[in-house]
């Protein structure tokens, strides 16, 4: 029997529809890439996500046509997300911090057919637009007067011409909720990217999770920044939750630095940011020298590597916010777990309360997950035994568009596929879980494992220490044994032997770097994250000290 209830797809132009019709005046800010603040709000993009829509039916593009961007966060890029996906195209946002010829692989194995780019990264289209011979539209996100006559780029027209002939009214076409709404490609640290392609029902899924008290906590009276790109996993899904619940949106552009970043959170009375450990580094170095506070910022949700707990203590003593520590992937939307305590936990000891801030945190509603041994036995929720971390869920991947291999799924006795994370993790009792590192970062040290994190959240809690990466080093007794590098803060004063000593005490004396390699930067990935691969070439002819 059936229930008897309306069966309406989830489809994401249903988000855009009800923020117009019930929050229309909810404001969206955008610092543009021309450096002047932009004030628009929900009924605006909506508007204009039709034009957008108008635009592409236009030009003839069939449903599933894949639409690109190389954008930074602003209304423009919102008004793509709904107008492509809307209207049955595939919202293909391209991380313009990759190297030109992995933007060009991707576009062609994409088959992109537009692509709409912020002038900022002109030159990057310069430099593929010749090898990409199937993108037949390039847009210019500015204005009609802002576009270059000489640009070499072939019937390159201005965002705003394209779209001013069109009406701002649209009949959304209704399809499938499982047709392809967006699509994002894995950092691609090994091999080449591989993408994830979301469809509306998953994405509309995860934006009503992603907005539960328990995740991130979205409302209409929050004013959000999300500094975490629209080109990283859709922002973490923010568009569409705060569309959803019409929340202010605050958009940075392309002004990433701390100063920058800091200046609009408080003058647009934002309460609630979102981003990679390494962006706020930036800011709390800019505001603790000029004794900066925050006015209504109140939590912060801080994901996409670990957080080293020096952040969190900052965060909380220093400025009275809250961190919330995420863990989520490309291929999950991106959100797995986020770290919100239980009513047990509120009366326990700061110190304690503090461990359990540490992990990575418990499934969202949606996401299932175990931890498995070598053999794929699971493995118990003691918050000790560690295995390889496996998911499964309506929003997490069940194959890579175009995928070559098969399926990257692992079977169960029940016939169940779970995504292999290539984290290591271990569950608590209470579901928390942390990971304690890559797959491919762990340290094998005597038979033993040794979890990078720890290493580098020790290095981190020291005052001088800016950054800090701990690698393994082949060693011809213990197999490998960690060191540490480590980027000083500006005017710190301390030696080796300092730091090492400094780890006595906080960790097993056996697990303690055998060295630590003073450099000036870490090489980071398109995402922000550190990047070990690189790390590690840096440090091909390194030897270790003879102890
Ligand atoms: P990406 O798909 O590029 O977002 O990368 C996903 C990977 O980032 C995960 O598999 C983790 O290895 C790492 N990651 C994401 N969030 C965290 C976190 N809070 N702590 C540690 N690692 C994380």
């Amino acid at each position: 029997m059936f229930g008897l209830m309306q069966n309406q797809p989830l489809l994401i132009s249903s988000i855009i529809e009800f923020a117009q019709r019930h929050h229309g005046d909810g404001e969206v800010v955008s610092r543009r890439v021309e450096g002047d603040i932009h004030r628009s709000n929900w009924a605006q993009i909506a508007l204009r996500s039709k034009r957008v829509a108008h635009g592409l039916d236009a030009w003839k593009l069939q449903s599933g046509d894949r639409i690109a961007t190389l954008a930074w966060n602003g209304y423009r890029h919102l008004e793509l997300y709904f107008g492509v996906s809307g209207s049955g195209r595939v919202l293909h946002t391209i991380n313009p911090r990759l190297h030109p010829d992995q933007v060009a692989w991707i576009i062609n194995h994409a088959q992109d057919q537009v692509l709409a780019f912020d002038m900022t990264f002109l030159p990057i289209i310069q430099a593929v637009h010749s090898k990409c011979p199937t993108v037949q539209h390039w847009i210019a996100l500015c204005d009609a007067d802002k576009l270059p006559a000489d640009s070499g780029i072939p019937n390159l027209v201005s965002y705003e011409a394209w779209v001013k002939p069109f009406p701002e009214t649209y009949v959304w076409p209704k399809f499938d909720e499982n047709t392809a709404s967006s699509m994002c490609y894995t950092s691609g640290t090994t091999g080449n990217p591989k993408a994830a392609l979301y469809s509306h029902r998953s994405t509309i899924l995860h934006a009503y999770a992603a907005a539960l008290p328990d995740v991130m906590c979205i409302s209409a009276r929050d004013a959000i920044l999300p500094v975490v790109p629209m080109f990283h996993v859709n922002a973490w899904g923010i568009p569409y939750s705060a569309a959803m619940t019409g929340s202010k949106l605050v958009f940075p552009g392309a002004a990433m630095d701390g100063k920058s970043i800091y200046e609009l959170i408080e003058s647009e009375g934002v309460t609630f940011a979102a981003g990679v450990p390494t962006v706020w580094q930036m800011m709390l170095s800019h505001m603790k020298p000029h004794g900066l506070k925050f006015t209504k910022l109140n939590r912060t949700v801080i994901g996409g590597s670990a957080c080293p707990p020096a952040m969190i203590t900052a965060f909380k003593d220093d400025y009275g916010v809250d961190v919330l520590h995420a863990w989520g992937m490309t291929e999950l939307s991106p959100l797995g777990t986020l770290c919100t305590l239980k009513n047990k936990h509120l009366s326990l000891p700061e110190a304690e309360q503090m461990k359990i801030r540490l992990k990575q945190g418990r499934a969202i509603f949606g996401i299932d997950m175990k931890i498995v041994d070598d053999a794929g036995n699971e493995q118990p929720h003691d918050g000790k035994a560690y295995g390889d971390l496996l998911v499964k869920g309506p929003w997490v991947v069940a194959d890579y568009y175009h995928g070559e291999g098969g399926s990257p799924l692992v079977q169960d006795a029940n016939g169940e596929g779970w995504f292999p994370t290539g984290d290591v993790a271990t569950i608590d009792a209470d579901g928390y879980m942390q990971i304690t590192d890559r797959s491919k970062d762990v340290i094998k040290s005597g038979g033993e494992w040794i979890s990078s994190i720890d290493i580098e959240n020790i290095a981190m809690s020291h005052a001088g220490v800016l950054m800090a990466a701990c690698v393994g080093i082949k060693h011809p007794k213990w197999d490998e044994r960690p060191i540490v590098v480590v980027v000083k803060k500006p005017d710190a004063q301390f030696s080796r032997e300092e730091l090492l000593k400094y780890y006595e005490g906080k960790t097993a004396k056996w697990q303690i770097p055998d060295d630590v390699v003073f450099v000036e930067s870490i090489p980071l990935g398109a995402t922000g994250k550190m990047l070990k691969t690189k790390l590690r070439e840096q440090l091909k002819d390194y030897v270790l000290p003879t102890l």
